[in-house]
């Protein structure tokens, strides 16, 4: 597939480490049936470039590069008040000389706080523009489209990116990473039989997809769900997955059937720690040195182990955990990465 048509910035400069994990993958054979579970490997992508990079840097190459191609001078998102997405759009504003203003959704009412370290920490570090607080259900597309009007008044020309740089054109960041590992199960000798990913605003879960099936890559993907279950999130990653398989000229109806999610994991809430997040955090951080986040890996791999002690993987099947990034929460729940939720 020919992704060179589209205008894309670079944020990284090499290729993200794709790696096996023998440490963690005995650990959690030993809590498997029979002792035996799959063989885990990870891809790196929590080391992408931007301040420190995620899954969004991927789909940013893309957004801000058509940002600048229509002449904005500020980018405008949205999301919760640890966002990892809003970090990475001030980074890559930032990087570009543009100025950069946040819609934040206190989903958890009372979770937005003016001292937060973590990534709100970083908003302040970064020099965010502006940062408009709305409860939990405001229509954010309206909320930045007020504030692209009210830049506009002033001369200025706003570039709206959606929440988690999940339209069609974010997805291709994961397009460019199914040709990336593609090249690299190649160069490595490596076969994978299946992956695990974060499944959230589903550009990273569709936009994958749609580059497995363009490239004629026939790895099944498993999504976690960080705040949905099955029946609200497939559809999502099937309708992201199908746009960005339009914008691509694909001629391809995307089987809704590969199209799988897995829920269970997220709960009681988005964002609300489990003891399942805190055993899988605390596993990969003390077998293999590799931290987690709060929100989203750490549920996201409680997914993996929980689906393997459950038989769901073949022992010795080799699963690829995709490592989205989001480090910078754990400083905004390190109590309960220690000790654990509050009962
Ligand atoms: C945003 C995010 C996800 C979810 O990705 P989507 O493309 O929104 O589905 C997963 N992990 C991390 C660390 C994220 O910041």
């Amino acid at each position: 597939m020919d992704l060179s048509r589209f205008a894309r910035r670079r944020y990284t400069s090499f290729v993200t480490p794709l790696e096996p994990l023998p440490r963690f993958s005995a650990a959690l054979a030993a809590s498997c049936p029979g002792g035996r579970g799959p063989e885990v490997w990870i891809k790196r992508d929590d080391m992408l470039g931007l301040f420190p990079g995620g899954n969004k840097t991927r789909k940013l190459e893309f957004l801000v590069a058509d940002a600048l191609g229509q002449g904005a001078d500020t980018l405008i998102t949205c999301g919760a008040p640890q966002s990892n997405h809003c970090r990475i759009t001030l980074a890559a504003a930032a990087r570009e000389g543009l100025k950069c203003r946040f819609v934040i959704e206190e989903r958890v009412p009372g979770s937005f706080s003016e001292t937060a370290s973590g990534n709100h920490f970083m908003f302040r570090l970064m020099g965010v523009e502006s940062l408009t607080v709305v409860p939990a259900g405001s229509n954010m597309a309206q909320a930045m489209q007020a504030q692209a009007d009210a830049l506009a008044a002033q001369g200025r020309k706003g570039y709206i990116v959606p929440g988690g740089g999940s339209n069609a054109l974010g997805g291709l960041g994961y397009v460019a990473c199914a040709q990336e590992l593609q090249q690299q199960f190649f160069d490595m000798g490596v076969q994978i039989d299946r992956v695990v990913v974060g499944s959230g605003s589903s550009g990273t879960h569709g936009g994958l997809l749609a580059g497995f099936l363009g490239n004629r890559i026939h790895i099944p993907i498993v999504g976690i769900g960080v705040s949905r279950d099955p029946a609200d999130q497939e559809p999502l990653v099937h309708k992201e997955a199908q746009a960005v398989a339009d914008l691509l000229n694909l001629n391809m109806v995307v089987p809704r059937d590969a199209v799988l999610s897995i829920g269970g994991y997220w709960q009681p809430k988005y964002s609300v720690p489990n003891p399942m997040m805190v055993e899988a955090v605390q596993m990969l951080a003390r077998t293999e040195g590799i931290p987690l986040d709060p929100v989203y890996t750490g549920k996201i791999m409680a997914g993996l182990i929980g689906l393997s002690r459950q038989g769901y993987f073949k022992p010795g099947e080799r699963v690829l955990f995709l490592h989205t990034g989001g480090l910078p929460s754990v400083h905004a729940f390190e109590r309960v990465l220690l000790d654990g939720p509050p009962a």
